[in-house]
């Protein structure tokens, strides 16, 4: 029986602000879409922060059994200079500066971002689509909501009536803001003429002719507003109504809102069934953003290179670092924080290696099944996984008793024991064993045991098997050489 049977999973849903039993749309399928990064840039920590959580929550639905498609996609245009709609586009800023083609830029961080998911040890979302590829579905929305009556064309752009849309919906549902207090406070910014009014917001954007990033549509050549490629992205893989939609907190407004009323006025449907927010890292207590400059790279805390840490972290630690707070908490990022979870993450390391040591008694003196049961109910409760790292410690405890024949478990229990273990930690959590031996130091070690059995071997007079470990060895590749400081070996 698959596992999500016998688990209620409950989800903190941002539009209902409650903590709601998660129920798919269609019985053991879930289909998930997160925001992805804009590729100018290189990510930083806070970025990968969000993704990290989106991956541990993707890993704990496929463990419960679920069919995931995890949709996450790739912002390779519209998304302007200051989140706003206007300014320069990110990407063709990018691009001027450092006088390439947009999509070289696209490319080099498209590059990177998997990189920097690649050394965290995340899973790859089913579609990873992209704004650029997806311009004629967003052009089809765009029409759809002229035809609706929700959008209007002014001067070879249209925008978002957002003042119609709110006469029947709710603009300001998912971040329970007041479009009177919305009017009170927007301030009319320069070249925002073309709109009705201020709080409209831009689907397609006529292109001036610095605009590198442009394609042709019924009203002029131009380009989509950002808000839009994910609502026709997510509904294209997931349907007009799906399951779970996540991204940052700073998304929530204007992002996701938008999101919701561009899907409402095209199909008539909201179109996420549970909104899920991550919050924001900060580094030494202030956001982490790169409009600040308030960053650290991935490489440089994996390195050490960098002027915040005394050392360097490696990619495991910054994960198990990241799960030992709430997705829901600010998470600050200093120095201590890291040293505290890496001689955490150690200790947990050791028990786990520790495991196969252990020999099944016959009778059991702990509750595993108790044990493994708060396991469950830690991650069905909103993936709360500081809880469920607390539950793995009390594993370690123990594994440290079984050790010392303090306690006992039959057979079926240290099966049991060992299974779930292995799955929460490295499945659910995807921490890797960092402290086993790579299969490069498993040869080293093995061709060093035979040198010395051949030097035993030599030393006993005993030839015949002298040459043939030296023969064997070098029909595998091996040769091994014999000079005046030892017997040293190549690889061929
Ligand atoms: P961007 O590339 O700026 O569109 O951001 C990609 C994702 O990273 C979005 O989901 C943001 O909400 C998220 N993000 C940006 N800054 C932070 C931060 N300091 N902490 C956590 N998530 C962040
Ligand atoms: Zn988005």
């Amino acid at each position: 029986m698959e596992l999500y049977k016998e688990n209620q999973l409950k989800i903190y849903n941002s539009l209902t602000k409650q903590k709601e039993i998660f129920k798919p749309i269609t019985e053991g399928h879930v289909g998930m879409y997160v925001c992805g990064p804009t590729v100018y840039s290189n990510v930083h920590l806070g970025n990968v922060r969000t993704f990290m959580f989106f991956d541990m929550a993707y890993r704990y639905l496929l463990h419960l059994g679920y069919k995931v498609r995890y949709v996450r996609n790739i912002t390779d245009a519209g998304h302007l200079e200051n989140d706003a709609d206007v300014g320069e586009d990110k990407i063709s800023k990018k691009a001027r500066l450092e006088q390439i083609e947009p999509m070289e830029v696209v490319q080099r961080y498209t590059v990177d971002f998997h990189k920097v998911l690649e050394t965290f040890n995340f899973l790859p979302p089913s579609i990873e689509p992209t704004a650029t590829g997806h311009i004629i579905e967003q052009i089809e929305l765009v029409q759809m909501i002229i035809d609706n009556g929700l959008a209007y064309e002014s001067n070879r752009s249209v925008y978002f009536d957002v003042h119609k849309y709110n006469e029947t919906k709710n603009y300001g549902v998912l971040s329970n803001r007041q479009l009177d207090d919305l009017i009170h406070n927007t301030r009319t910014l320069d070249g925002q003429s073309d709109k009705k009014n201020p709080q409209d917001f831009a689907l397609w954007k006529k292109a001036e002719d610095q605009h590198i990033m442009r394609w042709p549509s019924p009203w002029g050549e131009g380009f989509p507003g950002w808000h839009l490629e994910c609502t026709a992205m997510s509904t294209k893989y997931l349907g007009d109504n799906f399951d779970i939609h996540g991204g940052g907190m700073d998304l929530k407004f204007p992002h996701h809102e938008c999101e919701i009323a561009q899907c409402e006025a095209a199909k008539g449907t909201s179109p996420v069934n549970y909104w899920m927010h991550s919050n924001m890292l900060h580094l030494n207590g202030q956001r982490m953003s790169k409009s600040t400059g308030n960053t650290v790279n991935p490489h440089e805390l994996l390195s050490g290179e960098n002027k915040f840490f005394s050392k360097a972290y490696s990619p495991s630690v910054i994960r198990f670092f990241t799960a030992q707070s709430s997705y829901r908490s600010i998470l600050d990022l200093t120095d201590d924080g890291l040293l505290a979870s890496e001689k955490g993450f150690n200790k947990l390391m050791e028990a786990v290696n520790s495991l196969k040591s252990i020999k099944a008694e016959k009778i059991s003196t702990v509750d595993i099944i108790e044990w493994k049961n708060n396991c469950y109910a830690a991650m069905n409760d909103d993936f709360n996984s500081p809880i469920l790292i607390a539950h793995l410690f009390d594993a370690v405890k123990i594994i440290n008793q079984l050790k010392e024949g303090k306690a006992s478990l039959n057979e079926l229990d240290l099966a049991e024991f060992i299974s779930t273990i292995n799955a929460f930690v490295f499945d659910v959590l995807g921490l890797k064993n960092e402290t086993e031996s790579s299969n490069s130091d498993k040869l080293t070690g093995v061709v060093e045991m035979l040198i010395q059995m051949r030097k035993e071997a030599r030393e006993n007079k005993d030839w015949a098997l002298s040459d043939k470990i030296r023969d064997e060895l070098l029909a595998l590749g091996i040769q091994l050489k014999d000079g005046r400081e030892g017997t040293t070996y190549s690889i061929n």
